[in-house]
């Protein structure tokens, strides 16, 4: 901490890394005396510059651009970018160094990477949009590359910001290469990318469930956030036999006795996506539904949850809810959504919990497909890729129970997924050296 001041969430992920892998290395003797975890920690390199735009107002805006390249031991840099006023140093170091320990359980060879700016899209038109990804872009451009670092979505980058900064970078590189993922079907985009976080999660909720002998059907579901995650996510369930009965925003919850049906997604779909606007208009159409302004979903009574909407969204408070209500899964779709006294609540009462770098790994997996389709210059079918993903999601629940069963019936999945995820990157950066 003395290394890192203020950034309380980049030591959040860190402790909770360090506390499983740092046991595993003292019983292991290929893994000590190499500063591993050390080096892990510490980013390959960060770039942070200016983003200077100018709003429809005529007015110049100053923003701060950033790209975490974190670690390449097993593969080009690959995450997201996160366009939202809270976006800091810390923020987008913890997101890139559980994504480093995430790529690396998907199996596919990515590294670890995150940026972003403290842009806010919220109220801005298509144009402003448009002008600051571009000025976005015209820095990062000079950073990235398809076989150095694959930027893509996050929390306020979707198909229409991807699109964006994809025109730029070509605009400036003179080059169609498949630099960034989550891109239009027309332009290199794979089919279930957009799904691929939200179902991924609900595929690995499944798997926990399986070993209990047990599924998603009548399941009352509980989902936090309405953006690409939640939506995808509650469409799976819902699929699956489950019945959804919330969503929300930072601003508040809605909640739907009856369940989220296909149809009403849709609709939340067309609120979310194509109007831009808030989860409580929700209600205008569905009366029978409540809005609950400035609360979070948790003290709603539920078998599973599905927070998919940001970090630290559930505390010790809301997990022990939780529990007292009878939810007996809780399956990450969000990154690190769960604070770390939330995560002690859900192990002592022994329910299945799963971190988000294993339950929404989904989404970069497919990422890595687009990647391996963009490089062979063909695209598989919605059918070839959600079967790959299901797989993939199979073998990430399979590498947590190796590393994370107790002998007695019980996967501590978080340890698990750090295990899992720490061998893989330590193995690549023993055989290369100390670089
Ligand atoms: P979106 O921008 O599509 O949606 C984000 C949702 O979370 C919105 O409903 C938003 O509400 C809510 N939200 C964002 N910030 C806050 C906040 N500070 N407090 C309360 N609610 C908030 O993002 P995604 O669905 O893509 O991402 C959601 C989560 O999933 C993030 O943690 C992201 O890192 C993670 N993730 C995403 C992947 C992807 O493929 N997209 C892959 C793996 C993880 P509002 O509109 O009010 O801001």
């Amino acid at each position: 901490s003395l290394k890192n001041p203020n950034e309380p969430e980049f030591l959040q992920a860190v402790l909770e890394v360090a506390e499983t892998v740092i046991p595993f290395i003292e019983q292991n003797k290929k893994y000590q005396n190499q500063m591993l975890l050390e080096r892990m920690v510490e980013a390959d390199r960060i770039v942070m510059f200016r983003v200077a735009w100018i709003d429809d107002k005529g007015q110049t805006q100053v923003n701060r651009g950033y790209r975490i390249q974190m670690n390449s031991a097993i593969g080009p840099y690959k995450g997201g970018l996160r366009f939202h006023p809270t976006v800091n140093l810390s923020v987008l170091k913890f997101l890139a160094f559980e994504q480093t320990f995430k790529n690396s359980l998907t199996t596919l060879p990515m590294g670890g990477g995150k940026g972003g700016s403290d842009f806010d899209p919220k109220g801005k038109s298509d144009i402003e949009v448009m002008r600051f990804c571009q000025a976005f872009m015209t820095e990062l451009s000079k950073h990235i590359g398809a076989d150095t670092d694959v930027p893509a979505g996050d929390i306020g980058v979707g198909a229409r910001e991807v699109g964006y900064m994809f025109g730029q970078y070509k605009k400036i590189r003179n080059e169609f290469t498949g630099v960034l993922t989550g891109k239009g079907i027309s332009f290199g985009g794979s089919l279930i990318r957009p799904e691929a976080t939200g179902y991924g999660t609900v595929y690995f909720a499944q798997s926990m469930l399986a070993t209990k002998g047990d599924s998603l059907r009548d399941k009352i579901v509980v989902v936090s956030g309405s953006g690409n995650v939640a939506q995808y996510a509650v469409e799976k369930a819902t699929q699956l036999g489950a019945k959804v009965v919330t969503l929300s925003d930072s601003n508040g919850y809605i909640y739907d006795a009856d369940g989220i049906d296909a149809e009403k997604l849709a609709h939340v779909m067309y609120l979310k996506n194509e109007l831009r606007s808030r989860i409580s208009d929700y209600v205008e159409k569905y009366p029978d539904a409540k809005y609950i302004a400035g609360e979070k979903p948790w003290s709603v009574k539920c078998d599973i949850a599905l927070p998919c909407a940001t970090q630290n969204e559930l505390d010790a408070k809301d997990a022990k809810t939780l529990v007292n209500n009878g939810c007996f899964c809780v399956a990450e779709g969000a990154n690190m959504p769960s604070t770390y006294e939330a995560v002690v609540v859900f192990h002592d009462a022994k329910i299945l919990f799963a971190p988000g770098k294993a339950s929404n790994a989904g989404g970069v997996a497919t990422s890595g497909l687009e990647m391996s389709q963009n490089s062979l210059r063909l695209s598989w079918t919605s059918e070839e890729v959600d079967e790959k993903l299901k797989q993939i999601m199979l073998n990430i629940h399979a590498a947590c129970v190796q590393y994370g069963a107790d002998g007695n019936g019980y996967v501590d999945y978080v340890k698990g997924a750090n295990i899992a995820g720490f061998v893989k990157v330590a193995d690549a950066m023993l055989a290369q050296g100390v670089v």
